[in-house]
């Protein structure tokens, strides 16, 4: 089974666009991105990342047989269904999360990563491995625009979300879903595993922690410390604006042990 820590925060000011579910045979991490103007949607990004979660928690829950990204596309096509005819789904920057899911499988431990978000295993022998889908990081002379914080140009985002060649991201066409990066790894050699939203793995691909860093710490202090690190070392970057994206973002991280 599953025993499972989880913290989740927004960045301060405003609503978490982060989501998470966890049980004692999988766990899931979602993180809503950043809203696009003139995205063609009448909802919230909590209100659809909610819903994404919550329909992905109950194929999870109900449907063992399904494979992940089965149920990814599932989850991805109820939610598309509860956006009522006054949201333009076709819209390329309609709302997205990325995806976070592990579940337990016989001798085996499923994973699936859509997006930036992050899972990690902490092996038996005190070693780390983690993935993440960097696809969005990897196009080259994407335009950046500096507007409240720099992020990739919406036009040039809507010429590569969801398209090959482009990146993935879990939104309201259900294919995107059979894009993730999925595998598995055996039971028995996993200590840990942890999902994590870039919120947190930027204390990694930021600030200089190692992933065992981060097993170590949530152990030693409790998940909560990850938050308190992650807002510490963002209050302290001398240059901020080096990063693409939000100077603090929503946080989330599922710490699970794997009891064998
Ligand atoms: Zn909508």
């Amino acid at each position: 089974m599953l025993d499972a820590v989880t913290v989740s925060e927004a960045a301060p000011g405003g609503a978490n666009d982060d989501f998470y579910l966890v049980s004692d045979r999988w766990a899931l991490v979602l993180d809503g991105v950043t809203r696009y103007p003139d995205d063609g949607c009448q909802h919230t990004v909590p209100w659809f990342v909610q819903r994404l979660g919550l329909h992905l928690g109950y194929g999870l829950a109900t449907a063992p047989h399904k494979t992940l990204p089965d149920l990814l596309a599932d989850a991805i096509g109820r939610t598309a269904g509860e956006h009522g005819p006054g949201c333009d789904l076709s819209n390329p920057l309609t709302p997205a999360s990325t995806v976070a899911i592990v579940r337990l499988a016989d001798d085996r431990i499923e994973w699936l990563v859509l997006g930036d978000a992050a899972v990690a295993w902490l092996w038996t022998d005190g070693t780390v491995e983690a993935v993440t889908d960097d696809r969005a990081d990897q196009l080259g002379d994407a335009p950046v625009v500096v507007a409240d914080v720099p992020r990739y140009d919406p036009v040039f985002v809507a010429t590569v979300r969801n398209r090959p060649g482009g990146f993935w991201v879990a939104a309201a066409d259900r294919d995107a879903a059979y894009e993730s990066l999925t595998g598995s790894v055996p039971r028995t050699q996993v200590s840990q595993v942890g999902l994590l939203s870039d919120g947190v793995t930027r204390l990694v691909q930021r600030y200089g922690w190692s992933w065992r860093d981060v097993f170590d710490q949530a152990n030693t202090h409790g998940p909560r410390h990850l938050i308190e690190a992650v807002r510490r070392a963002e209050s302290t970057d001398p240059d901020p604006a080096r990063w693409c994206g939000k100077r603090h973002d929503d946080a989330t991280a599922v710490i699970a042990r794997v009891v064998v």
